[in-house]
């Protein structure tokens, strides 16, 4: 099963795929991961993504595409895979056409200021990127591996209003693409309640 997770940034498409990829194994791939994984490493790819991230921009087509062209490549994706934040533009969507066949599209429907909220509260570990929220969990190091938690350049307000705009212009359009393809599923108080009827819908496919 080819899955994507659409949605604006902060709706929670990262912490919707890792449910479906543990319940489906499937592996869940985030380009925004994997551009924070370069920068760490300070490749050639992370130089050239940095800033452009950092302003909420749009790391140029020619480089995303390949990057998750060569991914999909890989072995553990024959049996399927969860794309979470890949396509972001009609340019990108049709060239993803020419290497994998799409079977289920989820949107996650949540209002923008519910957006702000959660984002202006976002903190991610430093080492294996881990997400909290603060409204929830004060502490300052991840439960899981102990690493520094820390607030993301892109997560602060004015760059999350940069995104938010970003994806209205270029991603949202991406919903009419795949209009045959949909599944909307409304944000709700919890993951877990966000993630029932997504479940279900994803247990019917073949
Ligand atoms: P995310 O973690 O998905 O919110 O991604 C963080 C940032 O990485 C985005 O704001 C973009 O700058 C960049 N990025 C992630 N995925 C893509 C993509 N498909 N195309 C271009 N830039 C991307």
């Amino acid at each position: 099963m080819n899955l994507i997770m659409l949605g604006a940034p902060g709706s929670g498409k990262g912490t919707m795929a890792k449910l479906i990829a543990k319940d489906f194994a499937l592996p869940h791939i985030s380009t925004g991961d994997i551009f924070r994984e370069n920068i760490k490493n300070q490749t050639e790819i992370g130089k050239q993504a940095k800033a452009i991230i950092d302003r909420g921009e749009l790391v140029p087509d020619e480089i995303t595409i390949k990057i998750v062209e060569n991914r999909l490549k890989e072995d553990d994706c024959k049996d399927g895979f969860i794309l979470d934040g890949f396509p972001r533009n009609l340019t990108q969507a049709k060239a993803l056409e020419n290497f994998a066949k799409i079977d289920r599209v989820i949107l996650l429907d949540v209002p923008n200021e519910e957006i702000e909220r959660r984002m202006s509260g976002r903190r991610t570990c430093k080492d294996c990127g881990e997400i909290y929220n603060t409204e929830t969990y004060d502490k300052t190091t991840c439960a899981k591996c102990g690493g520094e938690l820390y607030q993301r350049e892109d997560d602060k307000l004015e760059t999350v209003r940069n995104r938010l705009e970003v994806y209205e212009r270029q991603t949202a359009p991406l919903i009419n693409f795949y209009q045959d393809k949909i599944f909307r599923a409304e944000g709700k108080d919890t993951p877990q309640e966000t993630y029932e009827p997504v479940k279900i819908e994803l247990s019917l496919v073949k």
